[in-house]
């Protein structure tokens, strides 16, 4: 089946990857590659449910258990709100996919007019119950927010996650001030280390919850359809612990790492910057 191309509107692409029933196809017009099929509405659904944020099963999809890292985390979005700082005005910000709502947390921490909204019940209910955030459950849409409403939209991870990630960032360019800021992070399908490992790079086994592998190319394209301007592009680094970055190594190498490390040493924090991880800002034009 073709599809209309969300970046140059194509229909002629070709196999790129084939992972179970699906597959990773390439536009033959601008090079995206993206997920065919795209899962159904009940899929995701299924997919984001509980279990999401806290799998049984090593190589399920999700995270092991997202808020076992939480120190990580806030040290994360602490460095993103500081970032922010120096690059965007106003500060009536919105988080889209706010997950447990530890980024608007750290925001607020820092005098921003922050909130969030998150489609899995799970984390916008711990948001909300354990950190006392302000995150809605739900999507974008669901808030009905009048014109040019917030200064900035942040998305960390999430555009790789959307159905309809055209018709999304319209909707963000619509609630957004003039001259307002949307920030996102996203896997670079493009970076030195997804392009040197070729077809072995994990970023292609996110089956089915990535349902688009953008580089910067294909990022300035879709952001620039929808009224955006691109200002900044940087790889940000993860702060993560010494287990969970030997995990991850481990999934390239199939060697276990973590097996032979202390677990003192694993709990510890690192931060690193394997420049795969796109930060970008673009203005509402
Ligand atoms: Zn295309």
């Amino acid at each position: 089946m073709s599809r209309v191309c969300i970046v140059c509107a194509s229909t002629s692409s070709s196999r790129f990857k084939a992972r179970g029933r699906f597959e990773v196809r390439r536009c033959d017009g601008c090079g995206l590659r993206f997920l065919s099929p795209q899962p159904t509405a009940a899929e995701l659904d299924e997919l984001y449910g509980e279990s999401y944020f806290q799998r049984a099963e090593p190589g399920a999809p999700g995270y092991d258990e997202y808020l076992k890292e939480i120190g990580q985390l806030r040290a994360m979005f602490d460095h993103r709100v500081s970032l922010l700082e120096s690059l965007v005005g106003g500060r009536r910000l919105l988080d889209v996919g706010a997950a447990a709502g530890l980024f608007v947390e750290r925001a607020r921490q820092r005098g921003w007019d922050a909130s969030g909204v998150e489609p899995s019940q799970w984390a916008s209910a711990q948001a909300r119950e354990r950190f006392g955030q302000p995150v809605a459950t739900g999507i974008l849409r669901d808030l009905q927010l009048p014109d040019g409403q917030l200064d900035v939209v942040t998305m960390w991870e999430v555009i790789e996650h959307l159905p309809e990630p055209l018709e999304e960032l319209r909707e963000i360019r619509r609630v957004l001030s003039a001259g307002g800021h949307l920030t996102l992070s996203t896997p670079d399908a493009g970076a030195l280390v997804s392009r040197s490992l070729g077809s072995r790079w994990p970023g292609w086994g996110k089956v089915p919850e990535h349902l688009w592998f953008f580089d910067k190319k294909s990022l300035r394209a879709l952001l620039s359809r929808a009224g955006f301007e691109v200002v900044t592009v940087k790889y940000v680094p993860l702060i993560v612990s010494v287990g969970y970055f030997l995990d991850r190594v481990s999934e390239v190498t199939k060697f276990p790492l973590g097996r032979f490390a202390p677990s003192a040493l694993k709990s510890r924090s690192i931060r690193v910057n394997p420049l795969f991880d796109l930060f970008i800002v673009a203005r509402a034009v």
